[in-house]
């Protein structure tokens, strides 16, 4: 599959995902990006969008396009939705980490809760917590593509959120609970994926040597 990457300023991604009842779209960019969205979609039909995580650089124009696609179905995991929904209280076994980053939260509201295991089309829900509780990435399982979000970037070179990339901090400097992240980092390198497509970066193929030094580095 052909990955599409929409990008500003080569700092912050979207993407758009074939699948054969129209495209899903994975994260929504800042504001103001849907312009740049819907210019990229060519006038096919954004059937979905898939978020990542709540932070505002993911789900900043969510409700700009929501307005402009009727009958879109919005997705993001239960734990996200709150964060989405402003509501940004952490539970008791989550009170080691703290919220940082933006969650401007969205007037829109999911239509569905997905959780790991789950299929969106030909994508596969993955649990990724530590950036964010409830972050997510969505493997294609036609090619092997990780959908990373921010659980990687590979924007100054392929990094965790485990441990500050002086090159790019801002992912790790916005992550609730590095030792999570780290372990997510982890779980998504053992999927072996063909492909890393990261919130903040350029696409990275055949990661496994890069995701293996970058977790080695999160761990150091
Ligand atoms: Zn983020």
């Amino acid at each position: 599959m052909p990955v599409t990457r929409i990008s500003r300023f080569g700092l912050v991604n979207a993407y758009l995902v074939e699948e054969d009842d129209g495209l899903t779209l994975i994260d929504t960019m800042l504001p103001r990006s849907a312009d740049a969205i819907l210019k990229a979609a060519g006038g096919r039909k954004i059937a979905r969008i898939a978020l990542t995580h709540a932070h505002g650089d993911h789900i900043g124009s969510l409700d700009a396009l929501a307005e402009q696609l009727p009958g879109v179905e919005v997705l993001i995991s239960s734990r996200d939705a709150r964060l989405l929904a402003k509501d940004k209280t952490l539970g008791p076994e989550e009170r080691d980490g703290k919220l940082r980053g933006g969650y401007p939260g969205a007037k829109t509201r999911p239509t569905r809760e997905v959780a790991a295991g789950e299929r969106v089309g030909s994508l596969e829900v993955v649990a990724s917590p530590g950036h964010t509780p409830g972050h997510v990435a969505f493997l294609d399982t036609r090619d092997g593509t990780l959908y990373c979000g921010d659980a990687y970037s590979t924007l100054g070179g392929v990094a965790t959120t485990a441990k500050v990339n002086p090159r790019f901090p801002l992912p790790a400097a916005a992550t609730w609970h590095r030792p999570t992240a780290l372990e997510s980092a982890k779980a998504l390198r053992a999927l072996d994926p063909s492909r890393l497509a990261p919130g903040h970066g350029k696409v990275v193929d055949s990661p496994a040597r890069e995701m293996d030094a970058a977790i080695a580095r999160g761990a150091g």
